[in-house]
């Protein structure tokens, strides 16, 4: 069966990684015989600006009924001050298709890229549950007094029964379907007593339904100290929206950098949102050196994710094997260019698959 891809490029740099992703999945399409069709839709800044469209009425129920995964490049342009359109669109599509999974998966795939001493690729390999839909990024709070000298900010940190468990259950059934061992919840419930409070007491009661895997829990600053120290301890981390921002960037520079990390949002059984953990970089953008891999990474995930687990391998394969014969753009040291990278890889990935082997 076709699985219909829907693609965002979005803006900056977004536009030209997408382009890569892209011309992978078409090739693979053309030459390997992959069953997929990609349809593209230009919501962004420029759209933004021209119609004040950013994510159209009726998109959400139209990417739900026709499509089977999202692809998004990255949004954000400083000619949107305010970003509204890029929170419209991600958030938008986020919150409105209740995708409560943020998978961000921490792989090292060469070591001369970690910033520790002397770890190797099997050190850094763990995967980042994020909860997606809650905490203090809902957007309720107000400002009292504003511009004065008492003014005052209020943000709420929501946190509800039903999104801690579920996030909890998919990090433990996501260890459990995997063969991976650990699992390791974060908080800050030492200081959040009551938000984070809801975290320790569902997680007391969901991990014992998985007596098999050991779980443990660690202090969200904690924890960011033992990523460093000894990032080899972790399979899986499952947190809150806010604290899995922030440790999956740090998750980022242990795999390399922003330019190498990948992201699923999930909702088991709807229509899947991949994108790039990176932003649209504005101050790069058009000049053909952003780095294609997080994007090129982000499709073999979405392909992973819709059955062609194989081909997801075999572009993590090749990415590697790039990063080890130094064929990067120049944030990673090297002098090549997006479309020379994107280029590169794909050609690897193609020679390596037989038209049999993606079926
Ligand atoms: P946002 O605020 O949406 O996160 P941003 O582009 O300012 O957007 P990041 O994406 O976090 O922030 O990127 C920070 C910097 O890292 C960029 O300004 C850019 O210099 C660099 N960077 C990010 N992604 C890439 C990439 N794919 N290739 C090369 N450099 C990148």
């Amino acid at each position: 069966m076709t699985r219909r891809i829907a693609v965002i490029p979005g803006d900056g740099i977004g536009i030209e990684v997408t382009r890569e992703a892209t011309a992978l999945l078409e090739a693979l399409k053309r030459r390997a015989r992959l069953p997929v069709e990609v349809v593209e839709f230009d919501w962004g800044a420029e759209k933004y600006l021209r119609e004040g469209v950013s994510l159209p009425s009726g998109a959400l129920r139209m990417l739900e009924r026709e499509f089977d995964a999202i692809f998004i490049g990255a949004l954000g342009d400083p000619r949107v001050p305010s970003n509204q359109h890029a929170a419209d669109i991600l958030l938008g599509i986020r919150f409105g298709l209740d995708l409560y999974v943020n998978q961000r998966p921490v792989k090292l795939l060469e070591a001369k890229l970690c910033p520790l001493k002397s770890r190797s690729e099997k050190d850094v390999n763990f995967v980042i549950f994020r909860e997606n839909t809650e905490g203090p990024y809902v957007g309720i709070g107000g400002i009292f007094k504003p511009g004065t000298a008492g003014e005052v900010a209020v943000q709420e940190d929501l946190n509800t029964r039903k999104g801690v468990e579920r996030i909890l259950v998919y990090a433990f059934e996501y260890a459990q379907k995997q063969g991976l061992k650990r699992v390791c919840m974060s908080d800050k419930s030492n200081a959040l007593r009551f938000g984070h409070g809801l975290w320790q007491s569902v997680y007391g009661e969901v991990r014992q339904r998985y007596p098999a895997i050991e779980s443990r829990h660690l202090y969200i600053d904690t924890l960011a100290m033992e990523m460093v120290r000894d990032p080899g301890q972790f399979d899986v981390i499952v947190t809150s929206n806010m604290l899995g921002d922030i440790i999956s960037d740090l998750g980022a520079q242990l795999q390399g950098g922003i330019g190498l990390a990948p992201s699923a949002n999930l909702h088991p059984g709807r229509v899947s949102m991949f994108e790039t953990v990176h932003g649209s970089a504005p101050q790069i953008a058009g000049k053909n050196i952003a780095n294609p891999m997080a994007a090129l990474l982000t499709a073999g995930l979405m392909l992973d994710r819709l059955g062609f687990s194989n081909i997801g391998m075999e572009i993590e394969r090749v990415v590697a094997e790039a990063l080890r014969q130094d064929c990067v753009t120049p944030d990673l040291g090297g002098t090549r260019s997006t479309t020379g990278v994107g280029g590169w890889i794909r050609e690897r990935v193609l020679q390596s698959l037989q038209p049999t082997q993606v079926m």
